[in-house]
């Protein structure tokens, strides 16, 4: 288990610059996400910390000791990639054994740990089996066991969901969230999948164009986005321009009051699609099109301006309402958030 701490880290490639002076600190036992779109970074940033790539400015520090030029050989991290292939001349139980092999660990305590992990990830039927032979799921268990085998300082995780199933990576994530914590083992999870991440992770770090733009709690980061690009690739937002006067927001299409908003002045404002109240309010919408989510049905209105909106309907009550229609919206004057473009 360790501290990685980024200090001011920058990767460039010719002439693109992958990382760009990325300052960031991971706790001893922490589990952080790193989420941004596809090319903004990531798995650059998490080649760096593994050691795979070294960095053109800046230093990586494992608690405290500058590790920048160390090879990845020693650094003990363990790797979880997508579709990060198992050894398939060898069964499962030598997969997970393997590593520590590597590292002089005896035979009685490999065997004992490959065992306790095997069960922990609840595959210990499967010790005997060829990886060809699993499903998608089980070879990512497998993957997990063999990483943590080597009783890593950091975990590392790039996409390890990617390609299986939606339920299966419901209860992956459940499973792997809760053996994170048990195990306390630091953790980075690198994915565009940021729902997958805001469930997993203790804090995410987004990333954009090599730059971090917000580290946070997810509830945080969801909640209080810190500019209007957080806003957006954090769940979904409707970003809109507004004039604060004192705690009057007047969005053009309607005005509301009794807001408490931190910027005065024309300002960019973030609403989330669920912070509308839908059936009496001064903004009437004409519903555009419903998109049917399971949980909730979110839909897509036009405002007498043109403007249009993404708003969470309740399936139950809003059910009724097809394209076409009118309905009157409000917005909760305390979910308002001034963001910086
Ligand atoms: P994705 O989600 O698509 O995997 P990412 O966020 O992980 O993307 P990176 O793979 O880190 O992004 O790439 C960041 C930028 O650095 C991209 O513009 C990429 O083309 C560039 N890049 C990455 N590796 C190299 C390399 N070895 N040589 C040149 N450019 C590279």
């Amino acid at each position: 288990m360790a501290e990685i701490t980024l200090d001011s880290v920058t990767k460039r490639f010719d002439t693109t610059t992958a990382v760009d002076d990325v300052s960031l600190s991971i706790a001893d036992g922490e589990v952080m996400g790193i989420v941004g779109p596809s090319g903004c970074g990531k798995t650059t940033a998490l080649r760096l910390i593994a050691g795979f790539e070294t960095a053109t400015d800046g230093t990586i520090r494992y608690d405290g000791v500058d590790v920048t030029h160390v090879p990845p050989e020693n650094r003990n991290v363990g790797l979880v990639f997508q579709g990060y292939a198992l050894f398939n001349n060898m069964t499962v139980f030598q997969n997970v054994t393997f590593g520590p092999k590597m590292h002089g660990v005896g035979k009685t305590e490999r065997r004992a740990r490959a065992h306790e992990l095997l069960d922990l990830l609840d595959i210990g039927e499967l010790a005997d089996r060829a990886p060809e032979t699993l499903s998608g799921g089980q070879q990512q268990r497998v993957g997990l066991a063999r990483a943590l085998a080597i009783e890593p300082r950091l975990l590392l995780l790039d996409e390890p969901m990617t390609g299986l199933d939606a339920k299966l990576k419901h209860t992956l994530r459940r499973e792997l969230g809760d053996l994170l914590s048990d195990l306390g083992v630091t953790t980075l999870y690198v994915t565009h999948d940021q729902e997958q991440a805001m469930a997993m992770c203790d804090r995410i770090a987004v990333l954009n164009d090599g730059v971090v733009e917000q580290v946070g709690p997810p509830a945080d980061v969801y909640e209080s986005p810190a500019n209007e690009f957080v806003a957006n690739f954090v769940g979904t937002s409707n970003v809109v321009t507004a004039t604060v006067t004192d705690d009057v927001v007047d969005f053009g299409f309607a005005k509301v009051a009794d807001a408490a908003v931190s910027a005065q002045g024309e300002t960019r404002l973030a609403i989330r699609p669920d912070d509308f109240v839908v059936g009496t309010g001064p903004i009437d919408a004409e519903i555009r099109n419903l998109f049917y989510l399971g949980e909730h049905v979110q839909a897509i209105v036009r405002l007498s301006d043109d403007t249009e909106l993404t708003v969470t309907l309740d399936r139950y009550e809003d059910g009724e309402l097809a394209p076409g229609e009118h309905v009157e919206l409000d917005v909760d004057t305390g979910r308002i958030h001034a963001v910086a473009q």
